[in-house]
């Protein structure tokens, strides 16, 4: 079960041991943002918050984020997570309703729009809040390590991602972050960027480590870090 904190009136995150999620209520109707890693009655916890619909979307697909999927019927998710990080083998009764760059998800005066930022995994989404000019960056965007080896991830369009969120910084003042400090100023994706082009040159230093079974590099670097294929 995770902690509730408010951020604000209509916004709160969820504390779910070393992952956070979020639910944002606007006029019509709410959502959550993720489902966390350990809270399968992810809908029952909004329901005590809202009184409005609530819907799910998904920053991506990675199981430490979907744990409430199937108290939801359907899920707003990039079809090329559902299918390459096996949300739809994991939970086979929630219906996917695919979401694409630029789309925009009204809550009632309160419009979410969804970009695409592929390099965590291939269907990683950011959340931009317009009018509380909040981005919600899942994994792409933290202080802590950003997974980055293994058949889902993109490695070799995170840049281009990171300039993407760059190019619209004019469009947000603060970022929610799914792991480690909950928020963080909007020039953070400007260091992960410096911190991602250390690592791809390779300046940063990295050790090896064993990781759910998997000998993959570690990266700390001053902003956050990296898990890499050897
Ligand atoms: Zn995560």
């Amino acid at each position: 079960m995770a902690d509730v904190v408010r951020i604000d009136e209509n916004t709160w995150r969820f504390e779910d041991g070393f992952v956070r999620f979020f639910l944002l209520e606007g006029d019509e109707k709410a959502a959550m943002i993720d489902s966390g890693v350990n809270c399968p009655n992810a809908l029952e916890m909004a329901k005590e918050l809202t009184e409005k619909p609530v819907i799910l979307i998904n920053t991506h697909g990675d199981g430490d984020h979907t744990s409430g999927t199937s108290s939801f019927s359907r899920i707003f998710i990039h079809p090329a997570d559902y299918t390459k990080c096996e949300v739809d083998k994991r939970y086979p009764e929630t219906e996917m309703e695919e979401i694409k760059d630029g789309d925009v998800i009204d809550l009632g005066n309160r419009p979410l729009r969804i970009i695409h930022i592929p390099g965590h995994t291939s269907g990683s989404v950011a959340i931009l809040d317009v009018v509380k000019r909040a981005l919600f960056a899942g994994d792409s965007v933290q202080k802590g390590h950003i997974y980055m080896f293994g058949e889902k991830r993109e490695p070799e369009k995170y840049e281009a991602s990171l300039d993407k969120l760059i190019s619209m910084n004019d469009e947000y003042d603060v970022i929610y972050a799914s792991h480690d400090e909950y928020v963080l100023p909007k020039d953070y994706v400007s260091k992960v960027k410096e911190s991602w082009k250390q690592v791809e040159s390779g300046d940063a230093p990295f050790e090896m480590i064993d990781l759910f079974g998997n000998k993959v590099r570690s990266y700390t670097t001053e902003n956050c870090g990296f898990y890499m294929a050897e």
